[in-house]
């Protein structure tokens, strides 16, 4: 039996980066490069206001001080010249050449108007210091800048941002292809079945197919097998075929009679790194290698071992594939106490939730024992605690993680 540590240091030796594709950006991907940009954002000078421009220079206008309407510029208008002169000015239209000022439509008084209403002379009720309500192209991004860093997922704010940037193509990880296969003669499918004498329904398919995808990966198969080794190696193929660089299965992994996937694993030629760490839950977690290099995670069958197993072990090596650096938990205090006496590291389903002054605190669920299921949708975080730790008083700092590693607030620190 390993500790977790060095499982995790095994499983990321093994881990390589996905290859970099060009693709058109979408909400999802994985940047596999800094992205620069090509443009200045805004792209001209422009008015923050809809008002009038006018030319101050260094000294700025004093309030009374009063102009000729020279021209009027609408957002969408192309660059034109001003010589002297006030100009009227609509919010995002591009500032005439030589002007550099503007004054909000609600801060002069209109001296004079033709026929149509157009103002023709104005008298600026307030002082206009240079500058004033301009919005200067390249103030949000200058052309060149790096503007998105590799490793930023991409999702609503950052195609805003490629988009106000003009970029059609970003260099991207390729996503993780991701089999699934659940073992045990035991497990139903269809919900509306009724369960035979010793069946249960398999809840552990819908929870991992739903994670996998959240985690970054696309699931290429599922399929749900008895404990029969040639439907095992029939569903493996099928894995193989589906272009699978990670092969995920549930149960028949521990020490009962039917656990067959270490001896199947053997069968088919894989190097098995790992099996059994020193965790609860999931203990029996088995990792391998696959002939054609596709990683293998053999995770236990009860409910919260699968969950632990996919988001502490599977989790990770989707970061490493995704090119994304490890993850570090957030530290926050325990609301209660918690004992244990294994020398194990607990995966625990937690709450985080507000104190009466809105800071975040954590707590424990009751119900860890790892074929609950209920306990896991109560839950909305994973508390973990260290193989060493014995005893937690209240209060004290923890280590929380969310329930996925793409889910939550995206956190970086140092070191
Ligand atoms: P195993 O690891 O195959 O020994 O299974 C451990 C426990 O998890 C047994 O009680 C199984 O019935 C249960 N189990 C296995 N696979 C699933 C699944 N896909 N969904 C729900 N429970 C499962
Ligand atoms: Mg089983």
């Amino acid at each position: 039996m390993i500790r977790y540590d060095d499982a995790l240091a095994q499983i990321l030796r093994q881990a390589r980066p996905l290859p970099v594709l060009p693709r058109t950006p979408m909400a999802g991907q994985v940047l596999a490069e800094d992205v620069r940009s090509g443009e200045h954002l805004p792209p001209f000078d422009n008015s923050a206001m809809d008002g009038f421009a006018l030319r101050v220079g260094d000294a700025g206008v004093a309030a009374g001080a009063e102009f000729d309407v020279l021209g009027a510029q609408a957002a969408g208008d192309a660059q034109a010249a001003a010589h002297g002169g006030a100009w009227e000015i609509m919010t995002g239209a591009r500032l005439p050449d030589g002007l550099d000022a503007v004054i909000p439509v609600e801060q002069v008084e209109v001296l004079q108007s033709d026929a149509d209403g157009k103002p023709l002379r104005i008298r600026l009720a307030a002082d206009v210091p240079r500058g004033q309500h301009v919005r200067l192209h390249g103030e949000d991004v200058r052309k060149g800048d790096r503007f998105l860093a590799a490793g930023t997922r991409l999702d609503a704010p950052q195609l805003m941002l490629l988009a106000a940037l003009g970029v059609a193509e970003v260099n991207v990880r390729a996503v993780p292809r991701v089999a699934l296969i659940n073992t045990g003669r035991e497990l139903v499918d269809e919900p509306g079945q009724p369960l035979a004498s010793g069946e249960i329904r398999n809840s552990n398919g819908p929870y991992l197919a739903q994670r996998i995808v959240q985690a970054g990966g696309e699931l290429v198969l599922r399929q749900t097998v008895s404990d029969d080794e040639d439907a095992f190696f029939i569903a493996m193929e099928q894995a193989r075929s589906a272009g699978a660089e990670l092969v995920l299965s549930t149960g028949a992994v521990s020490m009962g009679r039917y656990d067959f996937i270490p001896d199947a694993l053997r069968k088919l030629g894989a190097t098995i790194h790992f099996h059994k760490v020193a965790i609860r839950p999931g203990k029996p977690l088995l990792f391998a290698t696959l002939p054609n290099g596709a990683l293998f995670f053999g995770l236990p069958g009860n409910p919260a071992s699968s969950a632990v197993g996919l988001r502490f072990f599977v989790e990770p090596a989707l970061r490493a594939m995704l090119g994304l650096a490890r993850e570090r938990p957030l530290r926050l205090p325990l609301l209660g106490t918690f004992r244990k006496r294994l020398p194990l590291r607990f995966h625990l389903k937690g709450h985080v939730a507000l104190d009466g002054t809105g800071q975040l605190q954590a707590r424990v669920l009751p119900g860890q024992e790892s074929f609950k299921v209920a306990p896991l949708a109560h839950s909305n975080c994973w508390i973990v605690v260290d193989e060493d730790a014995a005893a937690l008083e209240e209060g004290a700092a923890v280590s929380v993680y969310p329930p996925g590693h793409l889910l939550g607030l995206q956190l970086q620190g140092q070191g």
